[in-house]
């Protein structure tokens, strides 16, 4: 194959991949996006944010993920025992879209890549990066392998690295640094399910908290499949024993609100499951290149933030590569590096506390105060850059101070 020249070479068709790509060709801006997968591909992170709205509608690909009639998210439920504690996005404290969508990401970043090749854009699947290299000015030679083994080059004048658990970038330039979330695993599988409770309780999405560090996800599809799995320590996932689907199975019987519903359920696949899966690296961009979504950093999938800091990343990076593109000046550790490390350190935080248990006995043990509750659902919402919340600025704090507070004031009362 011959050799390309792009100004922008973007590795990777997620979501992160999409929003840039989409924000680069509407800037007309010369950009190639290399897949390594044939689409649709499966992956994991099926519950979004109402955030990642804003970037697709900013970037013109709202419109064709509204006609997939994807499942509809107006809140989270988190259940521990006989407690609830819902958040409607409707009740939150910052303005935005109070709604996303809860999605097979199969289906949901094929819509994305669909509409890409519809709007023009160079989408190239079945085509891997396996070497980088940049030179003197910081352009970079790519090395594509091909489906059928044939390699070729792109020359860039950037590269955003949108590889996901790919990680190439990370990997190539040695960028890896452990990331500072205690350590959990995860198993999971979809399932079909053929007597779905009826109204909400069918399709709500939900949390099922087993105890600090273990929780079960259920997140209904509108195509009737519902994707479920288990977050806990690693130890504990790996201390279940038998073929994927017998350890799956042994777990669900540990959920007392959801056994009898999937008890008998047969899952759509083999049980996938990703061990240690927190990641983050030593710097989020370099001469000629970016790092955006999960190539740069993954949290923990406690408060699906994981599509958002995709969408919210890659944009952030294709605007200010078409800024450069333009001969105007960008400040990357200022506009950049600094500005997603203050939203995923909001998150960190809550993921940190969640984990502690902080957070879950303000969940469930005191959420009662309707303007702190609207706060945590802003940040829940994925709107964790708007510094009038309390519960954005002063994250590092506020967490751990309302839960001394409930715990105090039980304690009080119990006396
Ligand atoms: P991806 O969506 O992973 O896309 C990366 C693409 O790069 C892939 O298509 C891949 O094939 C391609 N690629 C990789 N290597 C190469 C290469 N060498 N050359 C070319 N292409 C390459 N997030 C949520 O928002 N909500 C959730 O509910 C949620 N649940 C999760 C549950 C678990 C257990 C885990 C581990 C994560 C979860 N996440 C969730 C996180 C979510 O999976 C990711 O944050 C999200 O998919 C990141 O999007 P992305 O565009 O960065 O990467």
């Amino acid at each position: 194959m011959k050799d390309v020249q792009v100004d922008v070479l973007i590795i990777g068709a997620g979501p992160s991949g999409c929003v840039a790509a989409a924000y680069l060709h509407k800037h007309q801006v010369n950009v190639k996006v290399v897949e390594k997968s044939v689409f649709p591909r499966f992956v994991i992170g099926e519950s979004l944010l109402p955030r990642c709205m804003d970037h697709f509608e900013e970037v013109g690909l709202l419109d064709a993920l509204i006609a997939q009639n994807f499942e509809i998210k107006s809140g989270a439920r988190f259940i521990r025992g006989e407690t609830i504690c819902e958040f409607d996005f409707s009740e939150k404290y910052t303005a935005g879209y109070d709604w996303t969508w809860q999605a097979p990401r199969a289906d949901f970043d094929f819509a994305l890549t669909k509409e890409l090749k519809k709007q023009g854009v160079d989408i190239a699947f079945n085509q891997e990066v396996v070497a980088v290299e940049f030179d003197e000015e910081s352009a970079s030679q790519t090395t594509i392998k091909t489906g059928n083994g044939e390699h070729y080059r792109i020359k860039a004048k950037f590269i955003i690295d949108s590889s996901g658990y790919g990680r190439v970038l990370p990997r190539l330039l040695n960028l890896d640094k452990p990331s500072t979330i205690p350590e959990h695993s995860s198993i999971f599988s979809h399932v079909k399910e053929e007597a779905r409770p009826a109204g909400t309780e069918g399709t709500f999405i939900t949390f099922d908290v087993l105890d600090t560090d273990t929780w079960f996800w259920v997140i209904p599809f509108s195509n009737g499949n519902t994707s479920i799995g288990f977050v806990g320590k690693t130890d504990f996932i790996n201390s279940f024993e038998g073929t994927p689907e017998e350890r799956l199975a042994q777990m669900l019987k540990k959920s007392s609100y959801y056994y009898e519903r999937f008890k008998n359920v047969d899952f759509l696949f083999e049980p996938k499951s990703i061990q240690n899966y927190s990641k983050s690296v030593t710097q989020l961009y370099g001469k000629g290149y970016a790092l955006t979504g999960n190539s740069a950093e993954f949290l923990d999938p406690v408060f699906s933030s994981g599509v958002t800091f995709a969408t919210e990343s890659g944009l952030k990076a294709a605007k200010l590569i078409t800024k450069e593109l333009n001969n105007e000046f960008v400040d990357w550790e200022k506009d950049y590096a600094e500005y997603m490390k203050k939203g995923v350190s909001v998150f960190a935080s809550y993921v940190k506390e969640w984990y502690t248990g902080n957070l879950q006995t303000i969940f469930f043990e005191g959420v009662d105060n309707k303007e702190i509750k609207r706060q945590i659902c802003a940040v829940l919402a994925g709107y964790v850059w708007d510094e009038t919340n309390p519960f954005v600025k002063n994250h590092h704090r506020l967490i751990k101070t309302v839960a001394k507070v409930i715990r105090l004031e039980k304690r009080s009362i119990s006396n």
